[in-house]
């Protein structure tokens, strides 16, 4: 029934002498749950040893007091996974470790490798028993790591340098030996990673709302290509290759809290600025204009606010509904969309509505939320989406299914409105999305909406080539999700 994308995972790091790190950790990956519910994990240092715990499920479910009061240390990492369906295993989860004889290193990846079956063979890693990107990310690590000749122990940083460059396609990680924090992006900065300052010590974390939860100060995003140290001399950066940023653009439509910055922007008010966009761009005569709760709220107010239609509650959302829920059997599945949402029939009878989400995936909750309104007793139902027709798989870490599932893949926006049954249906178009975000648009990667993909996507991932566009007619997923 969930037709959303699956979010990216979350990363968070802190390098805190004398503070309760694990519990800092702890905090930070609650803050950053929304990116990944599927396995939760923290690795610690003392200075001498690297204790790592993971398992499957949510933070809450993965931690408490007992688990958490023996990881004691100056520094950790966490990391909270997404990953497609059945590939949530718990060797998957995370953080990494390899140990190689008297040292050690931890690894949280967010993101997806699009050269993770190049990079196996040349492991000579059997493909068929490889857990996933971030694993070939490990082991290539392990290699250099193991060769790093040291009398005071290993240092994470020379090979660190000897991998990133082989590295392509999306990766913001938090790595860890037994003395130092170093945070990562690639390139094009597909995903966020930023800095934060914090009494006695530093952070790293996915987003700023990370940083907010254990009252660390941002400090500023790490820059696509950075490599950032953390340890007993301080914070040092280098720059291990050309930066080309490309932030995900979905990152500000929908994946990031809305409490979080991203390029100095607030993300709440950037999709609220997404509706008012969308309200001059493709008006309405209407009633009411409404969310679909949540994902459509802020851009729905933008909406609202603009076109001066006012705002209302129309559908009610069940906020207890995981990604556990039993499934509805065929018999049951006319329950579909009501699991999750409820129309507020008194709100919505005879009115005319503007229907407010922030994009549409697949298009089979959309379409029966349509269905719903009617049969509560909306006159006119008016779909406005505050982002462009989603038409191309991504591959740099977020989970969109197979391009044969995406709605807008091979329909026209005339097509896509039958199909749910709206009396009209208009996307936000591409230079007003990123004139709502504040940056320029060459600062982002938008390949899910226009095909044309800043990292070159490997054949074997791909499929073959397709003529439109000369981007990839994608028929698999990536390896792996992370
Ligand atoms: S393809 Fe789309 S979802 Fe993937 S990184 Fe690019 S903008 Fe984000």
């Amino acid at each position: 029934m969930d037709d959303r994308i699956g979010e990216a995972c979350g990363v968070f790091g802190v390098y805190a002498p004398g503070q309760p790190v694990a519990k800092l950790t702890y905090f930070g990956l609650f803050a950053l749950q929304h990116r990944g519910q599927e396995s939760a994990g923290i690795a610690v240092s003392d200075g001498q040893t690297i204790t790592v715990v993971k398992d499957m499920g949510l933070v809450a479910q993965v931690f408490d007091e007992r688990r958490l009061a023996p990881l004691e240390g100056h520094l950790a990492i966490g990391q909270v996974r997404y990953s497609t369906t059945g590939k949530s295993t718990w060797r998957n989860a995370q953080p990494v470790y390899r140990s190689t004889g008297d040292a050690g290193f931890a690894l949280g990846h967010n993101g997806n490798l699009t050269n993770t079956i190049e990079l196996a063979e040349e492991l000579g890693l059997d493909l068929n028993t490889i857990g996933s990107d971030s694993d070939v990310m490990g082991e290539l690590l392990a290699r250099e790591y193991s060769d790093e000749p040291r009398s005071d122990g290993r240092d994470l940083e020379g090979p660190l340098e000897q991998v990133l460059p082989r590295l392509r396609g999306a990766f913001s990680l938090v790595l860890m030996d037994d003395a130092r924090l170093i945070g990562v992006r690639d390139p094009n900065g597909f995903r966020p990673l930023v800095l934060g300052r914090l009494e006695g010590g530093w952070v790293l974390a996915s987003e700023t709302a990370g940083l907010d939860i254990v009252g660390a100060v941002p400090v500023r995003e790490i820059e696509p290509a950075e490599m950032i140290v953390i340890d007993a001399s301080g914070v040092r950066s280098k720059r291990y290759a050309e930066p080309d940023p490309k932030l995900c653009l979905f990152e500000f439509v929908y994946f990031a809290r809305p409490d979080s910055e991203l390029y100095g922007q607030n993300v709440h008010a950037a999709r609220q600025r997404m509706g008012e966009e969308l309200a001059r761009q493709a008006p309405a005569k209407a009633d009411m204009v409404m969310p679909v709760p949540e994902s459509g709220v802020p851009a729905a107010q933008g909406f609202a606010r603009e076109s001066g239609v006012p705002y209302g509650d129309g559908l009610v959302k069940n906020r207890y509904v995981g990604r556990t829920f039993i499934a509805p059997t065929q018999q049951l599945r006319g329950m579909g969309v009501r699991l999750k949402l409820n129309p507020l029939v008194e709100n919505i009878a005879g009115k005319r509505l503007v229907v407010v989400d922030d994009s549409i995936v697949r298009g089979t909750t959309t379409r029966q939320i349509v269905q719903m309104l009617r049969e509560a007793g909306a006159s006119e139902v008016h779909l406005r989406v505050s982002s462009p027709p989603y038409r191309w798989p991504c591959f740099y870490g977020m989970d969109t299914g197979r391009r044969s599932e995406l709605l807008a893949a091979d329909m026209s926006v005339g097509e896509i409105r039958n199909y749910l049954g709206a009396d009209s249906l208009a996307y936000l178009e591409l230079p007003r999305l990123v004139a709502a975000t504040g940056a320029s648009s060459t600062a982002f990667c938008h390949a899910c909406l226009t095909g044309k993909y800043p990292v070159p996507i490997v054949e074997e991932l791909a499929g073959e080539p397709n003529s439109q566009d000369g981007a990839p007619d994608a028929t698999e997923q990536p390896l792996r999700s992370s």
